[in-house]
């Protein structure tokens, strides 16, 4: 399987390079040259489904009885028998439970495996990386567990001092692997997220530090992400609803993905909280930009969906040209919109969309709380409530959780007077000692820590 970029101008790479690479070098992002079509599985471990699903993807490249056995060590730390156990929630309504991974969001789902990728590329070719990443709280912990036995890796994730959550900064704060490094960064996230752009723009550092990354943009994680779709309509007689908890559509694009390969899936509804430009676009067939607003499902904050890139190449019929350009406008002016017939055919038999307040999330927590005793997180909840819209009778719906509870406890409790516990394996967590280095916001001071640590 080759892969091509979705802005049509970097050279055309097979899986492993594709997964160290992360971004392409013309700015898109990388999808298979085609997209290989599945036939039904109905037996076999969450892992085997994996490993028989990933192998169009990595074919050439990586051989099947090694990625299975990459899929079995990640999946092995889920807490869960079935990795994404579904619950019953209302009649016609279930849930799959994405946050049985060490860090309790369903970011460990592909941060698991790519970890162990990546070493397993990096081994084969005798190299060492050092990956560097901004949190606002979720992806940080996750990556960082994804890594922390990996002999190839070092990772260093800066985070907003004071303005992620103590659970979250724990989270990350206690890892206790002499490859990982937290730093507080005396500034905001974003100031976070403008240090790593400056680490990666700085070429000679860059190359010195063998800098890499593992953002949401990354192929393994969306194809990572797939699987659990599939594991839904082997689970449940299909064809079925999704509703997906979305910030940078990475977790929506892996479903409309399962869908191209042939899961009986029919709509995938699109959940935003009040940061809704993908709402927005679903209602006017045009993405605009505003600013972003803190809302109590943090983890979906965001004023942009990088992964949204994906689909719009198969909108314009994966002219790579075309969504540059497109994509250029769209950085100049803040607007882009799509022509009619290419809505009609590819979002509107496909996509639904909603978006769900602060207040409509903690009226959700608080109903679902109310009438199952079920406490559920506020990503989830805004899902749920999406769900709710569009759930129609005689097709069953899905809602996937993204969080544990406990990882957004004042929200849970705020709306149910009720505080989630932390389950067993991070009952400890605040009595563990935390190692972190505070820094300022400063280029010079943070590059130097990154080289001496
Ligand atoms: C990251 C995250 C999301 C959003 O996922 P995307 O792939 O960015 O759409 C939703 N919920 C939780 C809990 C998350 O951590």
């Amino acid at each position: 399987m080759k892969y091509v970029s979705t802005r049509g101008s970097a050279p055309v790479l097979g899986f492993s390079d594709v997964v160290l690479a992360g971004l392409a070098t013309d700015g898109g992002l990388y999808v298979p040259e085609t997209w290989p079509s599945m036939p039904a599985v109905s037996s076999g471990s969450y892992a085997e489904l994996a490993a028989n699903i990933f192998s169009p993807f990595i074919e050439g490249d990586i051989d099947n009885a090694t990625m299975l056995r990459l899929a079995q060590d990640a999946y092995a730390t889920f807490r869960h028998p079935d990795v994404v156990p579904i619950v019953d929630l209302e009649p016609g309504h279930s849930i799959m439970e994405l946050f049985h991974g060490p860090t309790l969001a369903f970011k460990d789902v592909a941060l698991q495996l790519l970890g162990r990728l990546f070493d397993h590329i990096l081994t084969a070719r005798n190299e060492k990386v050092t990956i560097v990443g901004a949190t606002s709280g979720d992806t940080g912990s996750a990556a960082i567990d994804g890594v922390k036995n990996c002999k190839n890796i070092d990772i260093v994730i800066l985070y907003p001092a004071g303005r992620v959550s103590d659970v979250q900064r724990r989270q990350m704060t206690t890892v206790d692997s002499p490859n990982v490094r937290t730093v507080a960064i005396e500034g905001t996230f974003d100031d976070c997220q403008d240090l790593v752009k400056a680490m990666f723009n700085h070429a000679e550092f860059r190359e010195a530090q063998n800098l890499s990354a593992v953002n949401s943009i990354n192929w393994a994680r969306v194809m990572a992400q797939v699987v659990y779709y599939f594991e839904a309509t082997r689970r449940i007689n299909g064809p079925i609803d999704i509703t997906v908890p979305t910030g940078n559509f990475g977790n929506v694009l892996s479903g409309w993905i399962a869908k191209n390969m042939g899961a009986p899936i029919r709509h995938l509804v699109v959940a935003s909280n009040q940061n809704d430009i993908l709402t927005r676009f679903f209602e006017s067939h045009s993405m605009t930009v505003t600013g972003v607003h803190p809302t109590l499902s943090p983890s979906m904050d965001i004023q942009v969906s990088s992964n949204f890139e994906r689909l719009l190449f198969e909108m314009n019929n994966r002219d790579g040209a075309m969504t540059a350009q497109q994509l250029q406008r769209f950085r100049d002016r803040g607007a882009l919109a799509v022509e009619q017939d290419q809505f009609d055919q590819w979002i509107a038999p496909t996509f639904r969309a909603a978006r769900a307040s602060d207040h409509d999330t903690l009226a959700t927590i608080r109903s679902v709380y109310e009438s199952t005793g079920m406490l559920i997180d506020p990503h989830t909840a805004v899902g749920v409530k999406a769900a709710r819209e569009f759930a129609e009778d005689g097709v069953p719906m899905l809602t996937l959780a993204t969080a544990h509870p406990a990882k957004f406890p004042d929200a849970v409790e705020r709306a149910t007077g009720e505080r989630p516990q932390l389950p067993a394996h991070l009952a400890d967590l605040f009595d563990r000692p935390e190692r972190t280095t505070q820094l300022p916001n400063d280029l010079a001071t943070v590059e130097a820590f990154v080289a001496n640590r």
